[in-house]
This record gives C-alpha cells, sequence and structure tokens, in this order.
C-alpha cells in the first residue's frame, strides 16, 4: 500500500502544481503563521485583518458605511470591535447584502450547513478560502498523525450530496454511513473499518464511542492498525475520549471547525485545544444576560475570517459557549488555547426496532432545505417522532413534503412522523441547543449529558 499512497499524495501535489499550488503554499503560510512569536504573529494577524476589513467595506454592501476609509494594521482591531456582531439569522435575512460584488455568483463556491442548531443556512466561500480550508485539513491533520494520501475512515451521513468517488480516491478516504446501528451493523462497520487498513478514523464521538464500547464487548482481536481517532461536531466527553481510546487503541484528537469558516481549533500532540491563528481572528466574550446557557464559565466565541473575501464573516457569532484557557501549551505552540468547547450535545434517537441512529449527523437531513429558520426532531415515543420547525416566509407544502420524506425514509416505515410549524423554538437550560432530542425515558448509559 504504501506506493499507492505516495502515488495518491503525488496525484494530489501534481493536481495542485497544475493550478498554481494554492493549496501547498497556504500549508507553507500556515506553518509559517504556526511558528512566529506571539507578538509577530500579533501584527501578521493584525496586517490581514486590515486587508479583509478594507475589501469588505469596499465589495460589501452591508459593510459599505459601517468601516471607515483607512484601516491599517494599528487601526484593524478598533475598527472591528465598533462593527455589529452578527449571527446566521441576520446574515440569512440580509444575505445578499454579506455577498462581496468583487465576485460574480459563479466564481465562489456555494456551501449549506446546519451547524449545531438546526437552522439551515446557505453560504458562498471564494475559491482561495475553499483551498485552505483544505490546507487546514492537511496541516492540523499532521498533528493528529495523518498525512496526505493515507488511508482513513470518515464516518458521516453525507444524504443526498454524497462525495465523489473520485474525490474520495484521490483522498484515500473511505465514507461510511452509520445509519440505524444495530449491533449487526455496528460489527459490518467495524469490520470494514479494519479492512480499509485506516490509519485514521473521523467521525462524532457519539458514534466512535458506540462502535469502540462493542469491540471492547465483543473483545474483538486488537488487529487496528490505527494511530488516531479525530471527534468532530459534537462535544467530546472525557468519559467517551477514554472509552474510544481503549476501543481502538489509539489517541482522541479534538477538532472543532463550522462549514462556514472551516477549522477553528484542534487538538495538538499535547491534546490541548489551539485555536485556528492562521486564518482566523477569535473574539471570546464573556456572557451577557441576553445570552442563552450562561454558566460563569461559558463564553461567547465570535470569528472574524480572515481570508473569505467573497463573503466576509467579521464578527460571525457561533451559537456554541466555549471555555477560556490562558494557559501555554507544552507542545512549543504560543497560539491560544481552548479549554473546551461545550453544547454540542444530541440525545440518543433509537428506530421503532430499537436500532440506535447516529443522532447529530441526522440533523443534516435537512441542512439545505433553507425554507427552514430553524428546527427540533424530537422521539416522543419508541416508534413516535415531532419535527418542530419556524418556517421562513418562503416555507411551503414542497419543503413540507420533503421534510416528511427524507424523515420517513431514515426513520423507517413503522415511524410515526408529525410535522408542526411554530414560531419559536425555546433554547434548552445550560447551553445546551440540542436540536435532536429525546423525551423517551432510557435508564442506563446516558449518552446525553
Ligand atoms: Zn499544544
Amino acid at each position: 500500500m504504501r506506493g499507492l499512497e505516495r502515488a495518491r499524495s503525488f496525484g494530489f501535489g501534481a493536481l495542485d502544481r497544475l493550478r498554481g499550488s494554492p493549496v501547498r503554499r497556504q500549508i507553507a503560510e500556515l506553518d509559517a503563521v504556526d511558528r512566529m512569536a506571539p507578538a509577530e504573529r500579533l501584527r501578521w494577524q493584525r496586517e490581514r485583518l486590515a486587508v479583509i476589513l478594507a475589501h469588505a467595506r469596499d465589495t460589501t454592501p452591508f459593510y459599505r458605511d459601517r468601516i471607515p476609509p483607512h484601516v491599517d494594521a494599528d487601526t484593524a482591531p478598533g475598527v472591528l470591535v465598533g462593527l455589529p456582531i452578527v449571527d446566521k439569522h441576520l446574515i440569512k435575512d440580509r444575505f445578499d447584502e454579506f455577498v462581496s460584488a468583487a465576485f460574480s455568483r459563479s466564481a465562489l463556491v456555494g456551501g449549506h450547513t446546519n451547524g449545531s442548531t438546526g437552522a439551515p443556512f446557505p453560504f458562498f466561500m471564494d475559491r482561495r478560502r475553499r483551498d485552505r480550508v483544505r490546507a487546514e485539513t492537511f496541516f492540523f491533520g499532521r498533528w493528529a498523525g495523518y498525512h496526505i494520501g493515507e488511508p482513513h475512515v470518515f464516518l458521516r451521513l453525507l444524504f443526498w450530496h454524497p462525495k465523489p468517488a473520485i474525490v474520495q480516491l484521490l483522498e484515500n478516504q473511505l465514507v461510511l454511513e452509520p445509519r440505524a446501528l444495530g449491533s449487526a451493523e455496528i460489527d459490518r462497520l467495524l469490520d470494514r473499518i479494519r479492512r480499509s487498513k485506516a490509519v485514521t478514523l473521523i467521525g462524532y464521538p457519539s458514534i466512535l464511542d458506540l462502535l469502540a464500547r462493542r469491540r471492547l464487548e465483543t473483545r474483538r482481536p486488537a488487529s487496528f492498525p490505527m494511530r488516531s481517532a479525530i471527534s468532530i461536531g459534537e462535544v467530546l466527553l472525557p468519559g467517551a475520549r477514554e472509552t474510544i481510546e481503549r476501543g481502538f487503541g489509539c489517541p482522541v484528537f479534538e477538532r472543532y471547525s463550522a462549514t462556514e469558516v472551516g477549522y477553528i481549533a484542534h487538538d495538538c500532540e499535547k491534546h490541548r485545544l489551539h485555536q485556528n491563528v492562521g486564518s482566523l481572528w477569535i473574539e471570546l466574550l464573556p456572557p451577557d444576560s441576553c445570552t442563552v446557557g450562561t454558566g460563569t464559565d461559558e463564553w461567547r466565541i465570535v470569528i472574524t475570517d480572515l481570508f473569505n473575501r467573497g463573503m466576509p464573516f467579521l464578527r460571525y457569532e457561533l451559537a456554541d459557549r466555549v471555555i477560556p484557557d490562558d494557559r501555554i501549551c507544552s507542545c512549543g505552540r504560543t497560539s491560544p488555547l481552548l479549554r473546551s468547547v461545550l453544547g454540542r450535545v444530541s440525545d440518543r434517537i433509537t428506530l421503532p426496532d430499537g436500532r440506535d441512529i447516529e443522532a447529530t449527523g441526522l440533523g443534516g437531513i435537512f441542512y439545505d432545505l433553507t425554507e427552514i429558520r430553524q428546527f427540533q426532531l424530537v422521539q416522543t415515543a419508541s416508534d413516535r417522532y415531532a419535527i418542530v420547525v419556524v418556517p421562513e416566509p418562503t416555507f411551503g407544502d414542497e419543503t413540507r413534503r420533503a421534510i416528511l420524506r427524507r424523515a420517513q425514509s431514515l426513520l423507517g416505515d413503522r415511524a410515526a412522523v408529525e410535522l408542526s410549524l411554530v414560531e419559536r423554538i425555546e433554547p434548552l437550560p445550560a447551553g445546551k441547543h440540542a436540536y435532536i432530542l429525546s423525551t423517551v425515558d432510557r435508564p442506563g448509559e446516558g449518552f446525553s449529558s
């Protein structure tokens, strides 16, 4: 396999070179920023910040009159904090005002995200920023022992937008979709992972935990050549980290990312969560009285993307809450840390026949339905599910049918699915914005802490 891996790595490099090496150059820049002393890095960030602020002022309607005519590296941070904090609801409502006029829409890469709140959100990214996200994948992947071209397994639900086979082949990525999960399906998944000879396993911690438990229960032979597991999309609880480490015999790395702004923080070799200072300007703000889920330690996270010129994200607040960490990491990097990310938790959902379903991934089923402002899927009995939707003005029968069809195809014929429209979905206490939840009593394992 080594030869093939080298070929894949070479294949990726050759393609990138044909395009002028945009990804390779951005990996090099991320490396350089990573090595900078704090003062030098702050200077570099301020310069990037001044550039994106001037670009937003000149090309993006929302910022035209909000950013002064002269911004430089010295004044940029002050200008930034004078801007309003925006969130996905505001951007969605005034979408055209946030798209830069410097690009034609066809030159931009469109994306959709469901984020962690059950609120489908469309966005744009210019191609250079998309390449930087790819660069981030390789840059941070190395921290977790993964190198370009090596076999890895991605456990996630792709629903109706499968990744092209050629991309999977080139990246040496095997995508496995964990849908209904009874013991037989879990055993099949474990078997496919083992046969793939993957060195890295990427997935939601709840599913990695489920697989790891099964391995420990059945005492399967420890024939996994796994080098690392990467946890995405949900809070990685200490218990799950420990179970996954034992189950797969490898360290677990936490990855905190959002589709619209790329990588936000990543675990280093010492398992501390470093902020992505090479692409983002991150503000951590103390909770205020208007904010939900205000535990004393939970801070708001506000992101400014230093590179997305297609749709500048300036002071963009994510719904997550984080706990800051002012220590310096012993790995040698001086970039600031996060102690943990809170709030991305889902309850466990089961099918009428008792099999589990991967709940966080399940939330992705409506991610491209922008007629939904927000939704919540609640399991109310072993075979009953309620989908509660806050509609956009564009919501109509077609969207209603699409929601029910998709839900039914995942939950199966025996599931009774009910859809209701509401004006508002109340947040849950304790910073938990579960949009997938269960009110069915299930003593025991407690995935949903
Ligand atoms: Zn570190």
